[in-house]
């Protein structure tokens, strides 16, 4: 049981809440941020409560810098600190052509995937670093296999929001790798969650991929969350600036 204190942004549902669960369960005290589904992060919490775990339910739209350092306030003042950021909250913005799409869904999409993930790694590094009077840390980002798929026809802006995730991986890993903090990222290929549905609308989208993901079937939000597990643990202790790929082959 580690006791560390792990953040994991938009934990309420998907792959932020089966982290939340396999960190709770691996001993983490957890905080879940959702944006909107208040009831979906209670449960959880409440979940993982009854099992024996420590987690708390704060709501902050990533979207918005004031939101995302008050969340780590009261990730600090709760908790006591924070070992582990996982910077996971996005969203896809309705699918379809680039040429059609609303400008300001994609500054909504960019604002929260890309320059809140961003301003959370920040955040993060100001807290964690012994630069700054830290005791270190792990920031894991949750990239998409989008990034180099580039998503034509169906979200363009946002395989581009994940590429400057990669980017920010590797860059910060190496601004801050003598400072006791790890930056690493997890590239998901296509798991089964809401996300199709309530971002996307598109929720046909999963079995229409199916056929060329070279294991044919679609993975489980759990097969993300044990990557980032690993990826936080001492295990992974010399792992910094790159990106664990979990897509069944895609
Ligand atoms: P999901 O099931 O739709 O869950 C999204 C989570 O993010 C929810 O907890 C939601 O909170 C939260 N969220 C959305 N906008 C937010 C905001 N502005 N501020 C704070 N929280 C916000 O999505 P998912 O599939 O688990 O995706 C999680 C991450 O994995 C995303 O970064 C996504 O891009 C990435 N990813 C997913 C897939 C996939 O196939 N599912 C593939 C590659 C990458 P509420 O509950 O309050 O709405």
């Amino acid at each position: 049981m580690t006791g560390k204190v792990m953040l994991i942004t938009g934990g309420s549902r998907g792959i932020g809440a089966a982290t939340a669960r396999l960190a709770a369960m691996r001993g983490y005290r957890v905080v879940v941020n959702y944006v909107s589904d208040r009831a979906a992060a209670e449960v959880l919490c409440e979940d993982i409560r009854i099992d024996g775990g420590m987690a708390l339910a704060f709501q902050g739209d990533m979207g918005k810098l004031e939101d995302i350092e008050r969340l780590f306030k009261q990730t600090i003042l709760s908790f006591g600190g924070i070992d582990v950021v996982v910077n996971n909250a996005g969203v896809t913005g309705k699918s379809g052509r680039l040429d059609q799409a609303d400008p300001r869904l994609i500054a909504d999409v960019i604002a929260v995937n890309t320059t809140g993930a961003i301003y959370v790694a920040r955040e993060a590094v100001k807290h964690m670093s012994t630069r700054n009077g830290g005791k270190g840390g792990v920031i894991v980002n949750i990239s998409s296999a989008a990034a180099l798929l580039g998503s034509p026809g169906e979200y363009v802006w946002y395989a581009a929001s994940k590429g400057a995730i990669d980017s920010l991986t590797i860059g910060l890993a190496k601004e801050v790798a003598m400072e006791s903090v790890r930056v690493v990222s997890v590239t998901p290929g296509m798991i089964e969650t809401e996300i199709h549905d309530r971002s996307s609308g598109d929720a046909a989208r999963v079995e229409r991929i199916r056929p060329s993901i070279p294991m044919q079937r679609i993975g489980k939000p759990d097969d993300i969350a044990e990557a980032v597990l690993f990826l936080a643990s001492d295990a992974a202790g010399y792992i910094t600036g790159t990106s664990l790929r979990v897509s069944g082959g895609r």
